[in-house]
């Protein structure tokens, strides 16, 4: 019996009937499967040692898919969990999923304890089974087996599992010595895993509740060579001086009080400069675009969020009502409503679109206090937000213009590594995930696609994981030492119109409801500055720097000189201070470099004499003496250019 393999190029090949993924990588090349990790088959990832027995399209899976890799983590999770029961009899697992990036495992120790010298013996005997080069083998179980399997093992965490499961739906993976209740899909051998680094220990309670058992959940990651995993820990090394709440901090950005709330960000005046900042290169942006700004207050009544759609779905993530003559108010956790109540604030015809509202505007969300992050997860947030409301005939170049945003953004800010995550929509699945207009989703798809290639932006094609109202572009970008990051995204939006009966007069004198772009480019203040701290390592660029020139007299002789330079530099809207501690000129330049004052204006007795200063570039040094006028004049140049 032979099956049809349809391969990603389209080429349809013949194989027996059980021949594996596997088999078949290797009928391509034997190269390609010392490679496979897992196979997509008809979409579902599956091991690439199962047999295959029907019909099917294959995609196999390397290193290099996102599928692969979260094969890759999840199947070394097993291979720690072996690892820990060699040296911890007894110890049961619960769960032991992949991460964005590595994987970890939750467990019940009993009444043992694990340490730091423990990770480093579990990371030990992991390198020695995975060399062991045992199978991954899967088996399908009836639940009555694996009911008696974990019973007599007295596992209270697999049965809680298996209770939720049904006949047919159980598999069983083994490696080595050890057995798992697992979905799989796993790689096939551990001799994949050539390099592993547990980083970390941590209590979880069971299920997230802190009401339940608290297990202990160990983190690591491993890579299929021992040079990735080199350039990951040095990454991470250089994340940790990186990273935002320390040089937050220490830069005196932002920080947080216990009596405003968690959460809640206090922008101190540092920070706020680089708000300013932001928010001018916005305004400038927007304003060339052909943008309208608008003002909008951060509360509504209950019912606006009720046509939105956020009420009761979005619930969890909104602060409780306040109650106001007899009416609920909620803190906004969107700013769309309220635009589109702007929209619909006159009667509209097609001469006003496409209208671009644009506001740098406030949301709240709840976020469990467990998932706050310093600037990256937080409870207030200030959103680059905008939305577009145009007809679909200018649709293509409404979102082609503001894809260019996103590049002309990416170049000032030196961002050389982003792709944009195309989400779909499942046919199948119209009308109840997606809003039903098979139509629009189609075309809207279609043109999106068209402007990314088009754009020759870097994108991948995500099936069902569009927004229920329409495609989803959400934008990742990677900071200077490689770490990922969501900007935020871009959407369009063919159900809000129609909710809060958005309509324009078209040509033809009828009505018709506007298809709208949800965009924001510079995502919210909080996650890009905390973005921009690491991307940066805290060494704004000049136009960006809180401080951008310090004046250092070499002694207090020099103050008078000093005084009068900082008077000029002011008068020509320069950000500048002047350190009149009565401190030796090493410690002074020492003190500017860590507070990374872009330029150090050095004065002594020849600078005064001659009416110059000796210019020192942060973290460059002596650059040599200019007039005051020539460093005005240059600096000036670099502020306007926005250049790093
Ligand atoms: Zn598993
Ligand atoms: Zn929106």
């Amino acid at each position: 019996m032979k099956i049809k393999i349809t391969l990603p190029d389209g080429a349809i090949k013949e194989y027996d009937k059980g021949a594996s993924s596997l088999d078949i990588a290797k009928s391509i090349s034997e190269g390609l499967a010392r490679k496979v990790l897992a196979a997509s088959v008809n979409g579902q990832v599956w091991d690439a040692t199962r047999p295959l027995h029907e019909d099917a399209k294959l995609k196999l899976l390397t290193w290099d898919d996102a599928e692969g890799k979260s094969t890759f983590w999840h199947s070394s999770a097993h291979l720690m969990a072996e690892a820990v029961e060699a040296a911890f009899p007894g110890v049961k697992f619960w769960v032991g999923p992949a991460l964005d990036k590595g994987f970890y495992y939750d467990m019940d120790l009993g009444e043992k304890k694990m340490s730091e010298e423990d990770l480093v013996l579990i990371e030990k005997k992991m390198n020695e089974l995975a060399k062991q080069n045992n199978l991954f083998q899967r088996k399908e179980m009836p639940k009555s087996d694996a009911l008696k399997y974990f019973t007599d093992k007295g596992d209270e965490y697999k049965l809680d599992l298996l209770s939720g499961l049904n006949d047919g739906e159980i598999t069983f993976y083994s490696q080595g010595n050890f057995t798992d209740l697992c979905r799989g899909p796993h790689i096939p051998s551990t001799s994949f895993i050539k390099a592993i680094k547990l980083t970390s220990i941590a209590g979880a309670y069971w299920k997230g509740d802190e009401k339940n058992k608290q297990l202990t959940r160990i983190y690591g990651v491993a890579f299929p060579n021992q040079k990735e995993l080199d350039e990951y820990l040095l990454m991470l090394e250089e994340a940790k001086k990186r990273d935002h709440r320390k040089l937050g901090k220490e830069l005196s950005i932002f920080t947080f009080d216990d009596d405003i709330g968690q959460g809640l960000p206090l922008w101190l005046p540092n920070g706020g400069i680089i708000i300013e900042e932001l928010e001018r290169l916005a305004k400038e942006t927007e304003q060339a675009g052909g943008y309208k700004r608008v003002v909008t207050p951060h509360i509504a009544k209950e019912n606006l969020y009720v046509t939105s759609g956020h009420l009761p779905y979005y619930q969890d993530s909104m602060f409780p009502p306040m109650e106001l003559d007899g009416t609920k108010y909620y803190l906004r956790a969107m700013n769309c409503p309220h635009h589109h109540k702007i929209f619909a604030s006159g009667p509209r015809s097609y001469k006003d679109m496409p209208l671009r509202l644009a506001e740098y505007g406030t949301c709240y969300r709840y976020e469990q206090s467990g998932e706050l992050f310093g600037l990256m997860r937080v409870r207030c947030l200030h959103m680059n937000d905008a939305h577009i409301y145009c007809t679909r005939a200018q649709f293509a170049d409404e979102f082609r213009a503001v894809n260019e945003m996103y590049l002309k953004y990416f170049k000032i800010f030196g961002i050389d590594k982003y792709v944009m995550r195309l989400s779909l929509h499942d046919p199948a699945k119209l009308g109840k995930k997606y809003i039903d207009e098979p139509e629009l989703w189609l075309e809207t798809e279609a043109m999106v696609r068209e402007v990314l290639i088009e754009s020759n932006i870097p994108f991948i094609e995500v099936a069902d994981e569009g927004a229920f109202y329409g495609p989803k572009i959400d934008v990742q970008i990677w900071s200077a030492i490689g770490r990922e990051f969501t900007l935020a995204t871009n959407q369009v939006d063919f159900a809000q119109g129609r909710r809060f009966k958005l309509e324009y007069t078209n040509k033809e004198n009828a009505a018709e409801t506007p298809l709208i772009i949800h965009r924001a480019p510079l995502g919210t203040h909080e996650r890009f500055i905390g973005f921009l701290l690491e991307h940066y390592a805290g060494k704004f660029p000049t136009w960006l720097a809180p401080n951008q020139v310090s004046i250092l007299p070499i002694s207090d002789k020099f103050l008078d000189y000093g005084n009068s330079i900082l008077q000029t530099l002011k008068n020509a809207d320069i950000r500048v201070e002047i350190d009149d501690r009565s401190e030796k000129i090493g410690k002074k330049i020492r003190d500017a470099e860590m507070l990374k004052v872009p330029y150090m204006l050095i004065i002594g007795e020849k600078e005064m004499n001659e009416g110059i200063v000796a210019v020192r570039r942060q973290g460059i040094g002596d650059t040599g003496t200019q007039s005051i006028d020539e460093f005005i004049t240059n600096i000036k140049k670099e502020i306007k250019e926005r250049s790093s």
